[in-house]
């Protein structure tokens, strides 16, 4: 069985500790690898080498930082095949989805390629007589990542990109349960021309998250993963005076109007809800059609949409729709929500308890649920399934439909279908959702905007990506300077204002 290492200044390292994980072929169910966990001086060393190598590469002229970015693209696209099928045979995600969770990485490589003019800071030619005002945006030192298993490629990518192209050293803590991307990316980044050390890849579980967060030379954490985990970091991180940002998990309502196109509604249901098994922060969960009228057309078109999906493992190539969920245990915690639902008496219209795979019985394949007539005090309307379940909630008006979203503790993503532009805009205007689709099911922004949700999905003040994330790994100095020819003023004892 491959036993994987970490990549520490540059190389593969194995680890110390004694400890691993399994790292599973979920189509198979079978263990494919085992992952070392770190110790705690394993982190700290990995650390102490990062801090060594960043002034250096704080020091290299931000274009020449950016070329590394561009060369990161061009292997990113050479490398595609290889990533995904590394990435699918962790995760278990279809092929054309593992790409897709490459290429939405490499975006944010490609913005981070405008990194000079991003860290540019601002001048005041003569904010008094004789002074200039100006300020600089500089590295933090060295930042840290702590990465889900749902998108090995593109969340460390988001991560790490803007952080090294900002100046900083990146340790990445990524997910034990498919760590193999990230060090396969890592490779890429010296490949493109990055100085061993400025990129460390520690893996491991709670032990080396822990000594990220009590690090003293970790200047900044970047998490994503669920929420009690986010919060638990967030807290710990402050209180240890670092600046930290953790995004949590969702459950992402869509609202679908009377007047809405139901043919589309039903086909964005379906690809939002069962893609990728439900797997995604941004997937949707539950269905708010306004009306019974719409709740009924809408069921019946879901109906056989759900039946006809295609369940089975990323070798298949297309002939697939999602592929098994990430670990037996996710399995089971999905299954025992949808047997609470069931208990709770939300009607399960679509039923794929009993789901299996011929040749791929010890797969962790869950077969797609759909739930009518849920309620918002059942589990599966609280808690986040993360699997194939789609709960319908049914609203009398676009009132009821909009409290839903509003009230509920998570607020990632959510999205309404109609052809109304005062209903859109109404809701886009009022929802405490961080991000928002108008007739678009999985409203992820692009690499040169933000992405981040409210209230319980997310921890701390700026978003991922885009020109948050330069302001998150970078922090702002700024000078006040007078050359001193002329000056005969002697000391000042008061708070001078600009003459
Ligand atoms: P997770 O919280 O179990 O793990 C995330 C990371 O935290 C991993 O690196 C893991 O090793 C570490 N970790 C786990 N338990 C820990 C503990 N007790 N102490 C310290 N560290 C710990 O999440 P996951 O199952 O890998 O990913 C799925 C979750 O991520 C879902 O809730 C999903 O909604 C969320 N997610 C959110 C976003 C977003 O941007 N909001 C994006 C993707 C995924």
């Amino acid at each position: 069985m491959e036993e994987l290492s970490h990549w520490i200044d540059g190389k593969r390292v194995k680890g110390t500790s004694g400890r691993f994980a399994d790292v599973f072929n979920p189509a198979t169910g079978e263990v494919q690898a085992r992952v070392p966990l770190a110790s705690k001086d394993e982190l700290d060393a990995a650390v102490a080498s990062a801090a060594a190598a960043q002034p250096k590469w704080a020091a290299t002229n931000p274009q020449r930082r950016a070329r590394v970015m561009m060369e990161v693209v061009r292997l990113l696209n050479r490398d595609m095949d290889k990533l995904a099928e590394a990435l699918s045979r962790e995760h278990g995600k279809t092929i054309p989805d593992a790409k897709g969770d490459v290429q939405r990485g490499l975006e944010v490589i490609e913005f981070c390629i405008g990194a000079p003019h991003l860290l540019k800071g601002e001048f005041t030619d003569s904010a008094g007589p004789g002074i200039d005002m100006y300020s600089m945006r500089q590295p933090l030192g060295v930042a840290a990542g702590i990465t889900p298993f749902n998108f090995p490629a593109m969340i460390p990518l988001w991560k790490m990109g803007p952080a090294l192209a900002a100046g900083n050293a990146f340790v990445l803590k990524p997910s034990e349960r498919d760590p193999s991307v990230p060090l396969m990316l890592a490779e890429i980044f010296q490949e493109a021309g990055l100085p061993d050390g400025v990129l460390q890849v520690v893996n491991g579980d709670k032990e080396s998250v822990d000594a990220i967060l009590d690090n003293p030379t970790i200047a900044a954490v970047g998490f994503v993963g669920s929420t009690p985990i986010a919060e638990y970091i967030y807290s710990r991180g402050c209180a240890n005076g670092k600046r930290v940002q953790c995004f949590g998990g969702a459950k992402n309502h869509m609202i679908i109007m009377p007047d809405a196109d139901l043919d589309q509604a039903a086909d964005a249901l379906v690809g939002a809800g069962y893609g990728a098994a439900g797997e995604r922060c941004m997937a949707i969960s539950v269905a708010v059609p306004v009306g019974d009228e719409t709740a009924d057309a809408l069921i019946e078109r879901l109906i056989p949409r759900i039946e006809k999906l295609k369940v089975g493992p990323y070798t298949a190539g297309n002939d697939v729709d999602y592929g098994p969920v990430v670990t037996a245990a996710a399995r089971e915690n999905i299954l025992r929500l949808v047997q609470s639902g069931v208990d709770q008496g939300a009607k399960l219209v679509v039923d794929g308890r009993n789901f299996s795979l011929q040749g791929y019985e010890k797969g962790f394949f869950v077969g797609p649920h759909l739930f009518d007539h849920v309620r918002p005090d059942m589990d599966i309307y609280r808690k986040e399934i993360f699997g194939p379940v789609l709960s319908t909630v049914r609203a009398a008006s676009y009132e009821e439909a909009l409290s839903l979203a509003m009230d509920h503790e998570y607020g990632n993503g959510t999205a309404i279908y109609t052809r109304d532009g005062d209903a859109a805009r109404d809701f886009a205007a009022r929802v405490n959702v961080g991000m928002i689709g108008i007739n678009v099911p999985i409203p992820v922004p692009l690499a040169y905007h933000t992405f981040g949700g409210w209230k319980k999905s997310a921890f701390g003040d700026l978003n991922q990506h885009g020109p948050d994330a330069f302001r998150f790994y970078t922090r702002t100095k700024t000078i006040t300077s007078r050359w001193p020819s002329g000056i005969k003023e002697g000391s000042a004892f008061n708070f001078k204002a600009m003459d």
